[in-house]
């Protein structure tokens, strides 16, 4: 069989993994096809193969579509080592090269190239691209559109780009060429809006575990200090990773650069950032370099980089969503050996994260502006992470599972995290009562002053009976003062959680300086909460 001596010959690998045959087979069928799994499944093969196949219903060129220019200049690299001729159509592209493309696709049959990747933005706004697009669908030599990073059209998700939801032209300008979607992140809803927006016709959908059993998931107090952060984040990787590579996911740019200019000139430890921010050729030279094992840490804003041997990923801050989390993680460990996860959580992350979001930043000309509605989305999905980042009890897997609509049973977990594998015995505290007592406090404190607002900090303020002159007001209350004896990270734990099981959220209202202030207010029922540590 064709396919079988391709995968030997040309790719050398022996079997195929779960679905991938199935998904080969399926898209040589001229079918749709879905196809679901985790960062590090194999999704690449499942289309750089049949484009490869001279037998099966579809002919010609393979047209993929991905987000990112660094994943499509990593995968041309990579197929052309293979001896597979692919073009990267992008704006980092050399521009002879973008020609030479454009002459093959123009000529005749045989030299048509397999393999061509380019972005949606270049689909939507090059029209000699759209014609010789066209020009192939004339001649039925365009074998199929693959769309990777596919969650990426899903409505609200949270890289949505303006020119992916544009990919419905594929289906119109071309309805006979079959597409694949592929996506190593996707709940049942993102998954329904990917078919819906690319008008996929019965698609052939295989979906993989999210499970990813080799990495191991911690969370981490992040401490207030920026010193003691990169003091303990040093002292992980010298103890456990000294001559391993990893990721750190910083909040911004700026820390970015500054935690990677400490950890090299007061730690010794190799650590350049990489951003969008950072200029093409500092950038070339730090992910080269990465690549090459020559500097071992990259410090990453917002950048998806992959390498099969990333032992470690550290988030220094929290991620903006589940969906997120679990695509950054995921980049550890896709040669399948053991790597480690670790998360440094605070709250005060979370809060400048949704000020962020609800400022977003105008001068981003790649991103439209986000309605009020998904912008509430996008906080309410943030507080997704701040619930699995304050969870001490329940097992990780289970956790990131849920999110995907995966059951996963945690004794399968086999102690790969830091709940289950928690030593020592476990004291559980059964905190409904305070938590029901922080609620009742916050209804009386907005009886009180329900004009002005109430802030979460007075909410601490008054209930830990703090004497400051905002919460003076609230002093006759009878609920003030009654968490006097509960210590600070409780204090948040029980917050965090209200606020991530929606029992109490915030608002905003513009004031007279331009900026918004942000009050909370009790907005749901919370009944019951079995026992947190
Ligand atoms: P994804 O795109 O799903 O994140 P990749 O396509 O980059 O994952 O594949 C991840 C790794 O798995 C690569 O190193 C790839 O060579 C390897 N791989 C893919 N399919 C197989 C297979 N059938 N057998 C062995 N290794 C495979
Ligand atoms: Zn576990």
């Amino acid at each position: 069989m064709e396919v079988i001596s391709i995968l030997k010959n040309t790719f050398k690998l022996s079997t195929f993994r779960t679905n991938q045959l199935e998904c080969i087979v399926a898209t040589l069928d001229g079918k749709d096809v879905f196809y679901l799994a985790p960062t590090g499944g194999g999704k690449s093969l499942c289309f750089q193969l049949p484009a490869l196949c001279v037998t099966g219903k579809t002919q010609g060129t393979t047209f993929v579509i991905s987000p990112l220019i660094s994943l499509i200049t990593d995968q041309v690299a990579a197929l052309r080592k293979k001896g597979i001729f692919a073009f990267p159509l992008t704006s980092a592209a050399e521009e002879n090269e973008v020609r030479q493309a454009m002459r093959m696709m123009r000529s005749n049959v045989e030299e048509k190239p397999k393999l061509v990747y380019t972005t949606p933005e270049r689909l939507q706004k090059s029209d000699s691209l759209k014609d010789v697009v066209d020009q192939l669908y004339e001649e039925k030599q365009l074998a199929r559109f693959v769309i990777d990073e596919a969650h990426v059209i899903g409505s609200w998700g949270r890289d949505f780009r303006s020119s992916y939801a544009e990919l419905k032209i594929l289906r119109k300008n071309w309805p006979n060429v079959p597409i694949m979607a592929l996506t190593g992140s996707a709940n049942k809803d993102t998954s329904e809006d990917i078919k819906h927006n690319l008008a996929m016709r019965d698609p052939v959908c295989l979906a993989q575990s999210f499970n990813r059993p080799n990495l191991h998931y911690s969370v981490r107090k992040k401490p207030s200090l920026k010193k003691d952060l990169v003091q303990n984040i040093a002292g992980f990787i010298k103890t456990h990773h000294p001559d391993d590579t990893g990721i750190i996911y910083a909040l911004s740019r700026a820390e970015s650069e500054e935690m990677a200019q400490k950890l090299r000139e007061e730690w010794g430890i190799e650590a350049r950032h990489y951003h969008a921010g950072i200029d093409n050729e500092e950038r070339k030279i730090n992910q080269v370099d990465w690549m090459a094992g020559r500097c071992k840490v990259i410090i990453a804003f917002g950048m998806g980089i992959d390498k099969p041997d990333v032992r470690f990923v550290i988030h220094a801050t929290l991620s903006k969503d589940m969906d997120g989390y679990y695509q950054e993680t995921g980049r550890a460990g896709r040669d399948g050996r053991s790597s480690d996860c670790i998360l440094y959580y605070t709250y005060s992350d979370a809060i400048k994260i949704e000020k962020m979001l609800r400022n977003p930043n105008s001068n981003d000309p790649t991103r439209d502006k986000p309605s009020d509605a998904e912008i509430e989305r996008q906080v309410a999905k943030l507080s997704g992470v701040v619930a699995y980042s304050c969870n001490e009890s329940d097992c990780r897997r289970v956790l990131i599972l849920r999110h995907f609509d995966e059951e996963f049973k945690p004794e399968d977990c086999h102690n790969q995290c830091d709940n289950c594998h928690r030593p020592g015995t476990l004291i559980h505290h059964d905190f409904t009562k305070e938590a029901k007592q922080v609620i009742q406090l916050l209804k009386d404190m907005m009886a009180v002053n329900n004009s002005r607002g109430v802030t979460q900090v007075q909410l601490k303020d008054t209930w830990k009976g703090r004497k400051n002159k905002a919460v003076q007001q609230y002093k006759d209350l009878p609920l003030y003062s009654s968490g006097q004896t509960m210590g600070h990270p409780t204090v948040e734990r029980i917050y965090s959680h209200l606020i991530a099981e929606g029992a109490i959220s915030t608002y905003s209202v513009p004031s007279s300086s331009g900026y918004s202030n942000t009050y909370i207010q009790v907005s749901g029922v919370f009944s019951y909460w079995p026992c947190i540590r």
